[in-house]
């Protein structure tokens, strides 16, 4: 999906790029003009389009919620994609996210614990003409042997902290970017696998619903 299309709500994407991305220190272009195409208001409920820019997450159903767009934005930029990656994300949710690493990254592999989120997401994403996504049913925490190695790996709901098998699965100078902390808030971590360890960078704090499986909660 390369056009800015004119869909009815294109100028609250542009303004939301514009005020809540930009100005607030959001750099990469990539990042932001795919935030500027994607159509975000496909991914929220019917009565809730209207809202779809806004500078907060909303309800998705199944007691989940669409991230934050500055939230989105952040996490994408601190993966740093070029467009050759692999890439696997935890928590499809709506499938925002999801297809705004399709537009930056080579592919992308995400799992989600409900049936019925990947289900739509699925549908959702295919409508919109992205091929490059995969889409699972399960417990991501334990990430998917059979796919990895992963050169970026994105959490979107909280973690206590970074499971050992995402760290196996992580290929070498790989990016992970997650929420670690308690259930009611968290910590934004960046970690580069470089060598034998792991350099580590904190982004700030932020709010995500919790991991549910067994390396989460
Ligand atoms: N990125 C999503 C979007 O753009 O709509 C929002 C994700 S929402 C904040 C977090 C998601 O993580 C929820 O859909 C939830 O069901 C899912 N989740 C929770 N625990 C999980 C697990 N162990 N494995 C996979 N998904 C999980």
């Amino acid at each position: 999906m390369n056009e800015l299309r004119e869909d009815g709500f294109l100028k609250e994407r542009l303004d939301m790029v514009e005020y809540q991305l930009r100005r607030r220190g959001i750099r990469d272009p990539r990042v932001l003009a795919a935030m500027a195409r994607v159509p975000r208001h496909l991914f929220v409920p019917p009565q809730l389009r209207g809202e779809a820019c806004a500078d907060y997450p909303l309800p998705i159903g199944a007691g989940q919620t669409i991230s934050q767009p500055y939230i989105v934005a952040r996490m994408t930029e601190a993966l740093e994609l070029n467009g050759t990656e692999k890439v696997l994300e935890i928590g499809t949710g709506s499938g925002y996210q999801t297809a705004i690493l399709a537009e930056l990254a080579r592919e992308v592999c995400t799992v989600e614990r409900i049936p019925e989120l990947s289900e739509e997401a699925g549908e959702r994403l295919s409508s919109l003409g992205y091929t490059n996504v995969r889409f699972l049913v399960g417990d991501g925490t334990l990430g998917v042997p059979e796919e990895a190695p992963f050169d970026r790996i994105i959490a979107t709901a909280s973690l206590p902290r970074i499971p050992n098998a995402l760290l196996a699965q992580l290929a070498d100078y790989g990016i992970i970017v997650a929420p670690i902390g308690g259930r009611g808030f968290q910590r934004l971590l960046k970690l580069r696998k470089s060598g034998d360890g792991f350099e580590e960078i904190e982004l700030g704090e932020c709010r995500f619903v919790p991991i549910i499986g067994k390396e989460g909660w």
